[in-house]
């Protein structure tokens, strides 16, 4: 078993060949994954693969990225989906200094926003973080964010950092960077980040894993991910693949 915890299935990249993709995902033993959405269509497209697919669940939120674009409309839109039973996190929120399309202090108020709103709804937080660690780890604090807890998606800080926000009741999750060669980070966080904290995704269609890099990333390639974590933590597949699926149940209370 395998839980692909953050996934893009909504994205265009899939409009061609869906099925196929999650037919190929079962093949290689992943038996649930998160589709995430984090704007107006992604988030419609979430909702209905989440309602079409048993083992499809949805995230919904706003992406820091088009922070400037979100109105009062759509948190409160956000906030009305919190509530259906295949909605079990709220994101992926947080900040992303690479691109600057939306200011900081509007990406900041968007993110604090979002905390408050997971807080009230009770459910946990899926953070997207890009270049942007200290304001992150302080806006969490800021905030209280450990009393939702939730996870640190595709994490690409330091072990020192991903400790800091275990201490937060945030799950690490490790992406298709950790299998690449020269990725020193991403392996020091799966050595030194005990088991019970971890958790793998894709974030598909990108970040493909190793040997894929470069091509469109799918839910099926999370088992390298595994395998590697495994390597690396000198455990076997089975032990990554069980621990991680029963860390991603209890992060986002499913049975
Ligand atoms: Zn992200
Ligand atoms: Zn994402």
């Amino acid at each position: 078993m395998l839980f692909d915890t953050h996934a893009h299935l909504n994205a265009e990249q899939f409009n061609e060949d869906l099925e196929e993709v999650i037919s190929r995902a079962q093949e290689a033993g992943v038996t649930n994954m998160v589709v995430v959405g984090f704007d107006q269509p992604t988030i419609t497209r979430a909702m209905e693969l989440a309602e079409s697919y048993e083992f499809i669940y949805a995230c919904v939120g706003w992406h820091p990225v088009d922070a400037i674009d979100m109105t009062e409309e759509d948190l409160k839109w956000i906030e009305e989906l919190a509530a259906h039973p295949k909605v079990v996190a709220i994101g992926e929120m947080g900040l992303d200094y690479h691109w600057d399309k939306s200011p900081k202090d509007i990406q900041k108020d968007v993110f604090r926003r979002q905390i408050r709103l997971a807080k009230k709804v009770k459910l946990p937080i899926v953070i997207h973080n890009r270049e942007a660690t200290q304001d992150i780890v302080e806006i969490l604090k800021e905030e209280g964010a450990a009393e939702v807890g939730g996870i640190m998606h595709c994490f690409s800080g330091s072990a020192e950092t991903a400790k800091e926000c275990v201490n937060m009741n945030f799950y690490i999750s490790l992406g298709g960077p950790v299998t690449f060669k020269n990725a020193k980070k991403p392996k020091e966080v799966a050595a030194e980040i005990p088991l019970d904290k971890l958790l793998i995704e894709t974030d598909c269609p990108y970040l493909a894993p190793h040997p894929f890099r470069g091509k469109r990333n799918e839910p099926s390639y999370v088992k390298l991910v595994a395998e590697q974590i495994a390597e690396i933590k000198g455990l076997t597949y089975e032990e990554v693949a069980e621990a991680t699926t029963q860390n991603a149940k209890k992060c986002f209370a499913i049975n």
